[in-house]
């Protein structure tokens, strides 16, 4: 596709756009341009019926029955199906559960456990800090174990080659950057070395096709409210290749992971399968947003989804070079995620000048202005006008204004 150079070509490409028609399926703000949804995604319009009926309905009339009645016992699992096609997965191997970071914390410990002798987690220091958090939360458990930061994935084959790396963790995109890593290779890479290989999903679920049994992962986390628009907070996924299924044991063992956990049995025997990643129930209520946003994703050709995400970065970036502004996000589309980053030494008041304009991104320190594409509702249009308004912010320097520069708790 030949990158438009007007806004009319803009339009053409939006009528002519195969995912146009999903648009209308999300509640998106007024007289804004929506590029955050890589933070939190847009509101579907039918989630707030499915938030009521499973509210008024299967809570206020059901009650208690709604556990067998409603499926609501099967939930996690139920949902974790209907995400596994987005990332290459089969049934009954992606679980609904949690957070990411608890999801991190019950695989790196697994990890671990199934590499007895070796005792290194190793990450990449830009990694988002929680991933990082949680690998020195859980080396601090075992003996001698530790976490190692890559400062660039130049240094993988080094540490690799020590023989002590028990598991890999790396973020498919880079939440910064938007840098897309190699799954395939990297993965191979890692298990030739005798590691386990976890992926991040977080970037990249709902954002671009994945094939976690294609690549061999063992591994992997992913979030609901970004790309997959389950609403704030929504509970994150986790997968477990089959072939771990059998020897794996995660750490929080509560009761809905049990083989039997309305028998109340006073020892822990774990369920077979995915399901033993359980710990207690997801909340039920935020499962709903989950359930409502996942009959949009069965409409999606994800193929389509990645050739709308290519091309409206790609038109993105290009306009931002014509403005001198640093692009950080790689041009080469094998390298690149769903989001642009622009570095600026005044990213934080340029961009809430932006938002003031109607064009909302956001900004990471120290210095990186991000801007997500959600190919699902964000257009051809909506992308041009981003870049003009950026144009007028820097040339008419309102960013300078010092309502700009007042940070609130989050960024
Ligand atoms: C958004 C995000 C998280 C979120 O973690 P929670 O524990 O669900 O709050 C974790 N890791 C990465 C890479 C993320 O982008």
């Amino acid at each position: 596709m030949t990158v438009p150079t007007t806004r009319e070509q803009c339009a053409a490409l939006d009528a002519a756009d195969p995912l146009g028609p999903l648009r209308k399926e999300f509640t998106l703000p007024a007289d804004a341009v929506y590029l955050d949804g890589n933070s939190l995604g847009v509101l579907p319009v039918r989630t707030p019926e499915v938030v009521r009926r499973t509210v008024e309905e299967e809570w206020g009339q059901g009650l208690i029955t709604s556990w067998n009645a409603a499926g609501w016992t099967e939930l996690p699992h139920t949902l974790g199906d209907r995400i596994a096609p987005l990332v290459g997965a089969a049934a009954g191997e992606v679980l609904v559960c949690d957070s990411v970071s608890v999801n991190l914390f019950k695989i790196l410990t697994a990890a671990l456990r199934m590499r007895p002798g070796r005792r290194t987690v190793l990450g990449e220091r830009d990694t988002f800090p929680t991933d990082l958090y949680i690998a020195e939360g859980v080396t601090g458990l075992f003996d001698g174990a530790r976490s190692v930061l890559l400062g660039s994935l130049d240094e993988l084959d080094e540490q690799l080659a020590g023989g002590d790396v028990a598991v890999v963790l790396l973020s498919h995109v880079d939440y910064r950057t938007g840098v897309l890593l190699d799954m395939a290779e990297i993965t191979e890479r890692v298990h030739r070395a005798g590691a386990l290989m976890v992926w991040d999903l977080c970037h990249s679920a709902g954002a671009l096709p994945i094939d976690l049994t294609a690549c061999q992962v063992d591994f992997a986390v992913g979030c609901t409210y970004k790309y997959l628009n389950a609403g704030p907070c929504a509970p994150g996924f986790l997968y477990a290749a089959p072939r771990h299924h059998a020897a794996v044991r995660q750490p929080l063992t509560g009761w809905f992971g049990h083989a039997e956990p309305f028998s109340f049995k006073p020892e822990y025997r774990p369920t077979e399968g995915i399901g033993q990643f359980l710990t207690s129930f997801p909340p039920l209520l935020a499962l709903a947003g989950l359930r409502a946003t996942l009959e949009i994703w069965e409409q999606v050709d994800l193929a389509q989804v990645r050739a709308k995400s290519l091309a409206l970065t790609e038109l993105f970036m290009g306009r931002c070079a014509q403005l001198g502004l640093e692009v950080v996000t790689p041009a080469e589309p094998e390298r690149r995620g769903s989001q642009v980053a622009l570095r600026h030494p005044d990213g934080f008041p340029v961009v809430q000048a932006l938002i003031e304009r109607g064009v909302i991104g956001d900004f990471r320190a120290p210095d990186l202005m991000r801007f997500g594409f959600t190919p699902l509702y964000t257009s051809y249009t909506d992308a041009w006008d981003a870049a003009e308004a950026l144009r007028e912010v820097l040339a008419s320097g309102e960013w300078q204004a010092e309502r700009f520069h007042r940070r609130g708790a989050v960024t």
